[in-house]
């Protein structure tokens, strides 16, 4: 450990290098950890078309890689190594990764977030080719054709609407018989005419060939199974934060999320939460950026304190 940074970022997606992008531009010593590759979960996806300024879209890996490139511009710098533990107990911010150990005086998390997966047998080969965690990113690849949500919590129902508008088909699979998301879901459900709820059912497989062409469903209480004719698969089943490190460190939700507002600041001093990782009603590149910009304004005010 040869040096005090200013920033010191946690994870390398689009709240981590918008922050780093911040930082570096307002001549803060600025280091991103990032244990795998750039681009975080936008790496992961095809094109993002719900993003600003790219009129025919951009593929995920192009635009994480340019949110590097702009940051690295104004001299931030990247390592790639995995934060395996943090101590925020002193002023200054200690952080223990598997290649070095790293000290700032601000910390900024962007660890981001997981969805869910259901255990399928096929579910990561399929996944963008079929199976999607993501409504809103890739459900207009489904227009005018017939698909299935699985979950019954709020994404779920609001995935399956959104669909509704999209596809010309929507089931919506439901391991049980009443749907855990809140009565506000409620009008707008009766009104889709083309939402058929599967309750008490099970998707235990997917069916490919060539392209996903179907699933098969088990009806838990018969247990009895069925062939489901389909075009794609959309798993709703919640989100897992990346945020085991800061258990017992920060505040965290009941759910795991790093309890921070919108001014991104958690409860402790020089410490912020960004994009996915934080308690926040919509987890998106655009409101991810967002965050990254504003963590950098209080970091700021806690260097010139400091
Ligand atoms: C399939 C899919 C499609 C999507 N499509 C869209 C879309 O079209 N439009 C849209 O707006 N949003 C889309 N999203 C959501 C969007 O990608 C996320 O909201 C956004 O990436 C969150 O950014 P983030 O920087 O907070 O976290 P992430 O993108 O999750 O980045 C977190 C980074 O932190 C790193 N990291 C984690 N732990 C550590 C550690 N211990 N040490 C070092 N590094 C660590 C990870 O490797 C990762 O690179 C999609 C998500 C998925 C899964």
């Amino acid at each position: 450990m040869d040096k005090l940074y200013d920033v010191i970022i946690i994870g390398g997606g689009p709240a981590g290098y918008t922050a780093a992008l911040y930082s570096a531009r307002a001549g803060l010593s600025t280091l991103v950890l990032e244990k795998m590759a750039v681009g975080g979960q936008m790496a992961l996806t095809g094109d993002i078309d719900n993003y600003p300024g790219f009129e025919q879209g951009i593929d995920g890996f192009t635009l994480g890689m340019k949110m590097q490139q702009s940051a690295e511009r104004f001299g931030a710098k990247t390592e790639y190594d995995e934060v395996v533990s943090v101590d925020f107990t002193e002023k200054i911010k200690k952080i223990k990764a598997v290649m070095g150990e790293y000290e700032a005086k601000t910390v900024i998390i962007a660890t981001g977030a997981n969805p869910k997966k259901l255990g399928l047998e096929n579910e990561d080969a399929l996944t963008g080719m079929g199976i999607h965690y993501c409504a809103h990113c890739d459900g207009r690849f489904y227009k005018d054709k017939t698909v299935a949500v699985v979950g019954g919590g709020n994404s779920a129902v609001s995935d399956a609407l959104y669909l509704s508008n999209l596809a010309k088909k929507v089931y919506l699979i439901h391991r049980r018989d009443t749907l855990k998301a809140t009565q506000v879901y409620k009008a707008p459900l009766e009104k889709a005419e083309n939402i058929e709820f599967l309750w008490n059912t099970a998707l235990t497989s997917v069916i490919f060939d060539q392209k996903v062409i179907g699933a098969e469903i088990k009806n838990l209480k018969s247990n009895q199974t069925n062939g489901l004719a389909l075009d794609g698969v959309f798993i709703s089943i919640g989100r897992k934060p990346a945020s085991e490190l800061f258990d017992g460190v920060l505040n965290l939700d009941e759910y795991g999320y790093i309890v921070a507002d919108e001014t991104t600041k958690t409860n402790i001093d020089g410490v912020y939460a960004i994009g996915d990782v934080r308690t926040k009603p919509l987890r998106q590149v655009v409101t991810a950026v967002g965050d990254g910009a504003t963590a950098v304004h209080f970091a700021e005010e806690h260097i010139h304190n400091f």
